[in-house]
């Protein structure tokens, strides 16, 4: 079972004050807005099903729906707010999200153009709006795919999974204004049904301890590079191998400290979308860019830019010299991933 993303949010999820506060500040300083369509696939699957809330509209008592509304507003309220971001692709996209899709459906996904909710089969999984860290992790799918691009295949594949992790709990933890050091880092907290032994579907800062179940099995991820897992499944394990990414992130945002958004989160962001990283890059690419990216921001030998270098050391990653910019240049210099 390919695990996909997620994390814990009581009750509701999502920031429906900040989604006000942007709404209502577009007139005066064009503060970005959101623009979100929920629709109900009604137990089928397919695409998009029947609208049944449009922005602004109030809430319809569907928790599925509700849950998705103001799940896409938190994520595109930490775009805005964090990073000036408008929407995921930068230019204001309309958010659309189908819900109830498809019998016991075990998946949230980003289908290149909306994203899509199943109701969970109430053994293993719950419905998967519950989750705000899957929200968002689903929805960074679509910032990455408008912006770096990273193949999902090997390295480079679990790069993409590890940034949409990154998101994922960037989101959550603005939503719920928490430092990095108040944040639990789980991917997916309060997505398991009571049945199953596990917190979360990943932890960020203690990759391979999630979950340990009979029928799960155990968390595979591992989180140094010593324990790199090759494998043909998975394309090639972007779901397991993502923990070590996910670490250097954990680790560096935790030595940085304040709040995640702020510190590592900003070096992320803009490594992300610089320009700077090849479609097929490897950990120690994304590593050198992401060091390269905080001396631009903090300086040099500022301990922002120590704290990113260690974070990657301590998970095994050297970080590797960064290409200057973009384009045929950085792209021939791509290394194949495993
Ligand atoms: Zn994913």
């Amino acid at each position: 079972m390919a695990l996909h993303p997620a994390s814990l949010s009581p009750g509701t999820v999502g920031d429906r004050r900040r989604a006000v506060l942007a709404e209502r500040t577009s007139t005066a300083v064009r503060h970005p807005a959101p623009a979100r369509t929920i629709s109900d696939a009604g137990g089928e699957e397919r695409l998009p099903g029947e609208v049944v809330r449009r922005e602004g509209q109030s809430p319809i008592g569907d928790a599925a729906a509700d849950e998705a509304y103001d799940g896409l507003g938190a994520t595109f309220a930490l775009l805005a707010d964090a990073f000036g971001r408008d929407s995921i692709d930068g230019r204001g996209l309309p958010l659309d999200a189908t819900v109830h899709y498809g019998q016991d459906y075990d998946n949230a996904f980003w289908d290149g153009a909306r994203m899509v909710f199943g109701d969970g089969d109430g053994e293993v999984f719950r419905r998967f709006t519950v989750s705000l860290s899957v929200i968002g992790h689903e929805l960074a799918h679509g910032v990455t795919q408008f912006t770096a691009g990273l193949e999902y295949e090997g390295q480079s594949g679990a790069l993409n999974e590890s940034v949409s992790d990154v998101f994922g709990a960037m989101v959550e933890q603005h939503a719920r204004g928490q430092r990095v050091d108040e944040a639990d880092w789980l991917i997916g907290a309060g997505l398991f049904t009571d049945e199953v032994q596990g917190r979360a579907l990943r932890s960020m800062s203690a990759p391979g301890t999630a979950y340990d179940d009979d029928m799960l099995g155990r968390d595979p991820q591992p989180a140094h590079m010593d324990l790199y897992v090759e494998t043909d499944d998975d394309n090639g394990g972007v779901h397991i191998n993502s923990g070590i990414p996910n670490r250097a992130f954990h680790l560096a945002a935790t030595a940085i400290g304040g709040t995640s958004w702020e510190g590592a989160g900003r070096v992320w962001h803009r490594a992300l979308t610089s320009g700077t990283v090849p479609v097929r890059a490897d950990f120690a690419q994304f590593a050198g860019i992401t060091w390269a990216t905080s001396r631009e921001l903090f300086g040099s030998s500022a301990r922002e830019a120590e704290a990113v270098a260690d974070a990657w050391r301590t998970v095994g990653v050297e970080p590797r010299h960064a290409p200057e910019k973009t384009g045929d240049r950085a792209r021939r210099r791509e290394t194949k991933a495993p």
